[in-house]
């Protein structure tokens, strides 16, 4: 009993009001339910949202409702299994999940239903699914046609090049392989080109359609801020932005790059009395789920976490992300940002990025074990990144455009709403670069305070010692302060004309930084903002 589209999207839509209750679908999810549950393959791209489950609970359900037998549902993260079966039950859907929290007689059981037909949604752990003897009985239901479609959630966990990658995934080609003609459908919510072609190759979907929606969240207003003093900028930014009049303040997350800097803005935003947990993967298992449960619970409450933190957590009013240490890159920085203002109400995205976070994560890169081809791939990801952070136009259109999608200025981004004054500082540049190269000649690498010294004409003790007022960049720089040339040397590390190297952070250049000698690329940078970058008031609700 097959289904037409045009029967699939009647079928939908009852299903759409009798058990979930909602009025219409939304954006795309018409159009994929239609194609899906006629039998189409698809990859469906939508951010985080967006509206991905129903995407395959409703073809889920109207493939059952048509005789065509059970949907399996792969599905990385344990917490959001139960979460979606939980609530399914509740609508009065027969699902279930498998994975490592059943005992092997709940297991059995589990299956024993599968056997018998009495499931439409089967949730299941992508390593359970492929094992032989689950593959085998995946075959037998579906040469008894009751095998209705295989849902991929968080397709982009198959992607080496993203942040999530979990190998066995890879696996999960198997189930292309041994079960032809079972319908599949893959979403996620992260997918620039490369993780895109890499869904579609890993999994077999060559001949899916590619669903897009819009990557949009036009409610979040991005701001990019410079770093002074970081953890007082946060304070200021929650403080002006997203203390209520009571005195009390809005949910948030605050993402940290590692375990201790975790502990140390959580600890100094109680003292500042605000109410903050910390949350990352060194903490024992209990006090994560403590802390994850209060924060979805209680209002008000700030998580200072790690990356750890986040991937299926569902808490609509989450009023406020921010970063105080730069994430590897847009697809991170995007996922991490998205989980604001999933309400669609106002809601801010917040980071203060310095020179010392392009240092520190090029190095990251450069220090890994990982393949040449892998760290070239990571550092292009990177500088989208920086270019992103250092960019005086529109955030919300270049983080679209970075996804594929054209939009114009946005109106609700820092740049957009205060534009940035800029200035030429491509003489500037020109000036840093050459004091880099005449020291470079010196046979001996230096690191940026060095650079900046002669530059300035400043005649410390390392200055005479090395005879460095003698070269000929020696004070070609006193038209600007120290913080000023730190700023100038951070827009050139991001063009990649710089490069920071070795234990002592030394400075190189590289072939970047011919064309910028030359004269023949303009550079310019902004002027600097008021200090704590954001301070134009909350954001309006
Ligand atoms: P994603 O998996 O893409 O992050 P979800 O599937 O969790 O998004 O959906 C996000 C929220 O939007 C959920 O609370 C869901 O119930 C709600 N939602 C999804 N589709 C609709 C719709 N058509 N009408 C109303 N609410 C919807
Ligand atoms: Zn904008």
């Amino acid at each position: 009993s097959a289904l037409t589209p045009a029967q699939a999207l009647q079928a939908g839509r009852a299903v759409l009001a009798e058990v979930f209750g909602y009025a219409d679908f939304r954006g795309l999810q018409a159009d994929v339910v239609a194609h899906v549950a006629a039998g189409g393959d698809a990859l469906v791209l939508m951010p985080t949202g967006g509206g991905k489950s129903l995407c395959y609970q409703i073809p889920a359900i109207v493939r059952q409702r048509a005789g065509l037998g059970v949907t399996i549902v792969v599905s990385p993260l344990i917490a959001l299994m139960h979460d979606q079966v939980g609530a399914l039950r509740e609508a009065g859907v027969e699902a279930a999940y498998l994975n490592s929290t059943l005992t092997p007689a709940q297991a059995a059981e589990v299956e024993q239903r599968l056997v018998r037909g009495e499931l439409t949604l089967l949730y299941a752990a992508p390593e359970r699914l492929v094992t032989p003897r689950f593959v085998a009985r995946l075959q037998a239901l579906h040469a008894a046609g009751r095998l209705a479609l295989l849902a991929i959630d968080e397709a982009h966990c198959v992607s080496q090049w993203g942040h999530d990658f979990r190998p066995e995934y890879r696996e999960l080609a198997v189930l292309a392989e041994r079960l032809p003609g079972v319908p599949r459908v893959a979403l996620t919510a992260t997918a620039d080109a490369l993780t895109r072609a890499d869904i579609v190759a890993h999994l077999h979907l060559q001949q899916a359609r590619t669903f897009v929606a819009s990557f949009d969240r036009p409610n979040i207003r991005y701001t990019i801020v410079e770093k002074r003093d970081t953890l007082r900028q946060l304070l200021r930014f929650i403080g002006d932005e997203h203390t209520l009049p009571d005195g009390h303040h809005d949910s948030g997350i605050v993402y940290c790059a590692s375990r201790r800097k975790v502990e140390a803005v959580a600890a100094r935003l109680q003292a500042a009395g605000l109410q903050a947990l910390p949350y990352h993967a060194g903490l024992d298992a209990a006090t994560r789920q403590r802390h994850q449960d209060r924060f979805l619970r209680e209002e008000g409450l700030v998580m200072v976490a790690t990356v750890a933190f986040g991937m299926g957590v569902d808490k609509p009013d989450v009023r406020f992300v921010a970063h105080v240490d730069l994430p590897k890159n847009i697809e991170g920085y995007y996922q991490e940002t998205g989980r604001a203002g999933r309400d669609g109400e106002p809601a801010n995205a917040w980071m203060a990025y310095g020179l010392g976070d392009v240092v520190q994560q090029r190095r990251l890169i450069d220090d890994s074990a990982a393949s040449d081809d892998f760290k070239r791939v990571q550092r292009g990801k990177l500088d989208a990144l920086l270019a992103l952070a250092e960019s005086t136009t529109c955030r919300r259109q270049q983080l679209l455009a970075y996804f594929g999608e054209a939009s114009s200025p946005c109106g609700n981004c820092d740049n957009c709403l205060a534009p940035p004054q800029t200035w030429d500082a491509t003489e500037a540049a020109r000036k840093l670069l050459s004091c880099i190269y005449r020291l470079q000649q010196t046979g001996q690498a230096w690191g940026a305070g060095h650079v900046i010294d002669v530059l300035r004409g400043q005649a410390t003790d390392k200055v005479r010692q090395h005879g460095h007022e003698r070269l000929s960049t020696w004070a070609i720089g006193r038209e600007l302060d120290e913080t000023e040339w730190r700023r100038v040397l951070r827009q050139l590390v991001a063009l990649g004309a710089v490069q920071v190297a070795g234990e002592f952070h030394t400075l190189h250049l590289t072939a970047a930084a011919r064309p910028i000698l030359r004269g023949e690329q303009a550079v310019r940078l902004r002027v600097a903002a008021a200090p704590s970058g954001a301070g134009r008031g909350r954001a309006t609700r």
